[in-house]
Parts: C-alpha cells; structure tokens; sequence
C-alpha cells in the first residue's frame, strides 16, 4: 500500500493540541513498529486560524483538506472569540469544512469499555459490552430543506417554518454507508424514521429496503419509528448494531447513544464524503467533546477520544483493520490496569495527565505488539 497516507492534522484550540500530540506519538510509534507511514501536515482551523489570518479556515487550508486522504481535527473554539461576529467564529470553519468536503455521513460509535460501566447512566447489565454505531445523515434534511425562516402573518402573529426534504440519492449514499458497515459488523441495520406522520419518512423506508433488496441481501435490515428508537437506545441498546437515520433524528439519537457510555471524553465520531472513482472518500475524523477551555494547557484532557478517532481514520480511510484493533485494544488494556484521566476516574484508580495517558497506551502498544 502507498506509503504516504496524505493526512491533514487540524488540532485547533484549547486541549485540541494537547489531545492531538498523543496522537502523534501514536502515529511515530505506528510508523517505527509497524512500518505504517503517514505524511501528516499540520494547518490551522478555529481561533487559532483567526489570529494568524483573521478568519477561521483559509481558503489554502480547505483545499488541503480536500486534497488529503484524512483530516484530524483536535476541536476549536473558546471564550476569547465568543463574541466575533457570526463568520468569524471559530466554529464557522468546522461547518465550513464539513459543508466544502461534502461530509453527509456522520459515524458516531457508542461502545462501552468494561472498566467504565459504571460511568453509564443505566444498569450496568444494560450497557455491558456494548457496542453500536449510528450513522448520521449530515447535510440534508430539516435543516437544510427550504422554505425556512420566520414570517409575520397579517394578523400581526407569526409563523416558523423548516422543511423536512430528502431525495433518492440523499437517502441511498447515506443507507449505502450503514450497509457497508453493517458488513464489517454484525451484518444487522434498523433504519429509523417517521413514516407514520411524515412522507419524507416514507420515501426513506421506500429507498432503503430498495437498496437492501438489491445490493445487501445478505444484511438483516428493520425498519424503527425514531420514538421507539429513543426508548429501545435506554430499555435495550444491546438490540442494535447499525443504526441509519436522518439528520435531525440522528442529532437527538447520537447524543443518547453518547450518553450510555457516560464519557465525553471517551467518544470518537468520523465524517465521510463521497466516494470517487478509486473509492476514495473524503473523511474527517475527530471526537465529539469540544475543545474544553476550563481544563486546556493543564495538561488534564482525556486523549482517548482523539486517539480513538485516529484508530477509526486507520480503519475507515485505510482499511488498517488490524492497526486500528491494536490502538481500541491498547485503550482497553489501559482502563482495565486503573489508569484514568481525571474526567473518568473512579475509586481506586489512579489519575494521570494526559502525557501519562499517552505514555500508558505507548507501553500497552508495545506489549501487545511484543
Ligand atoms: P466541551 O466538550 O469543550 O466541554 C464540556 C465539559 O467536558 C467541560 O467540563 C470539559 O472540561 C469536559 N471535557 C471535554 N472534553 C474533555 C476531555 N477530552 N477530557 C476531559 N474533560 C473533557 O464543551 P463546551 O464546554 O460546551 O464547549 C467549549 C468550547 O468548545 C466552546 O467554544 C464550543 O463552541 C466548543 N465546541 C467545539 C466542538 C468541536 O470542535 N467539535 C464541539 C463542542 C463544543
């Protein structure tokens, strides 16, 4: 396989470099031990990008995004641009970003490590050993459809207004990721909507079970109302595997998901683009937790969830299966020994910072790969 694996490495602002740096001991020690090379570039995104250049994202540095196989991002934002105007806050170049690469498939794993079941939220035999995926539609739907926005009616009251629109193609691209993830997994999809009340539910189911029917037969897909997803995701989660659902179900059902694991800091997502002709697909990969100015420059952020993150670029950019195995295993191993960072000690375990963390995972790395 090619040896340079173009990546974009975006830490941005607060504990995203601290986070990101772990990263990069990760990736040395990837590239020394498994003769795995990346050729990482370093750019800016955020606040940091507004000081040196007044504005979130550079056009140069978007188009490195395009241009690269993988983007890293650390997270962006803080109190000292919160009152920039709208296009100049740190958050604009993430959307930017998202927006430019085309990123309709937001994957959110929510997998529950065994040393920290009880950091859910529910019976520990509910969550124990969990380990589902939902996958996000995330530039379509209610908040992109039109007509939008807010009028005043001739009686002087007035009227908000979203529209819910999918297309054909919308819905397969996104229910063509689910199945070809499901094919790695468990080989089991609920497609979840409103077909009940909407018709844009309808046509999702419509296409989807289409698609199922033609290209994964081998793949058992269900069809779930969003309200009974909400309610299963907290009486069984352990049902799922795939979950498929639209922008604005999967916003509300990826953060319950989120939940059941109990830790922000322990969440990877990735975003995926279309596909070109060699199959390539423009990704960006990052945790979900923000860039935590409370703690940043203390060296006390959790790394896992960037990490975590990395060993999905591994898996879903490169196909490094058994690379990205290594890294889950390594975080497993570590949790197991005691070691936590701050945001997810327990009694009787030991809390470390973040360059200790990193030098933990480092260690697990060479003792499995021993
Ligand atoms: P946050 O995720 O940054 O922090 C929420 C809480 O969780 C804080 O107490 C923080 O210390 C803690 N936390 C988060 N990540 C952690 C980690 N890795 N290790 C240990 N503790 C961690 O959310 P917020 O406080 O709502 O937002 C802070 C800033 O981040 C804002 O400017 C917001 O706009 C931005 N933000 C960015 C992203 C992103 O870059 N994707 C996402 C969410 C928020």
């Amino acid at each position: 396989m090619a040896a340079n694996r173009k990546v974009l490495v975006l830490a941005g602002d607060g504990i995203g470099p601290e986070v990101m740096r772990q990263v990069r001991r990760v990736a040395d020690w990837m590239a020394k031990r498994r003769s795995l090379s990346f050729d990482l570039s370093d750019g800016l995104v955020g606040g940091v990008a507004y000081e040196a250049h007044g504005t979130p994202l550079t056009d140069e540095t978007m188009q490195d995004a395009i241009d690269a196989d993988a983007v890293l991002l650390g997270a962006v934002g803080g109190p000292r641009w919160d009152n920039l105007p709208f296009d100049k806050k740190p958050e604009r170049g993430l959307l930017r970003l998202r927006k430019d690469m085309e990123l309709f498939a937001n994957l959110r794993p929510a997998t529950v490590f065994d040393a920290l079941v009880d950091a859910s939220s529910l019976k520990s035999e509910i969550v124990r050993g969990l380990d589902i995926m939902i996958l996000r539609e995330l530039t379509g739907g209610v908040y992109f459809g039109e007509p939008r926005g807010i009028t005043t009616l001739p009686d002087g009251t007035r009227r908000g207004i979203n529209t819910q629109v999918y297309t054909t193609p919308e819905i397969e691209r996104v229910a063509r990721v689910g199945f070809e993830l499901a094919k790695k997994r468990a080989k089991k999809v609920h497609s979840v909507e409103k077909a009940n009340v909407m018709e844009s539910g309808v046509l999702w189911r419509e296409e989807v079970q289409k698609l199922r029917d033609k290209d994964f037969k081998d793949i058992d897909l269900q069809h779930m109302y969003a309200d009974n997803c909400a309610m299963q995701l907290v009486r069984n989660p352990k049902q799922f595997d795939v979950i498929v659902t639209d922008n604005l179900f999967g916003d509300i059902l990826s953060d319950c998901a989120a939940m059941l694991t109990g830790s922000l800091g322990m969440l990877p997502s990735a975003s995926l683009g279309p596909a070109d002709a060699n199959g390539r697909r423009r990704a960006m990969y990052e945790p979900v937790h923000g860039s935590a100015p409370d703690i940043a420059g203390k060296d006390m952020a959790n790394p896992l969830a960037m990490l975590l993150s990395f060993a999905m670029m591994l898996r879903y950019s490169f196909d490094l299966d058994e690379d990205a195995d290594l890294i889950e295993r390594s975080v497993k191993n570590v949790l197991n020994s005691g070691i936590r960072t701050a945001d997810i000690q327990q009694p009787n375990t030991a809390r470390v910072s973040t360059t200790t963390m990193g030098d933990a995972i480092l260690r697990e790395l060479d003792k499995l790969s021993a």
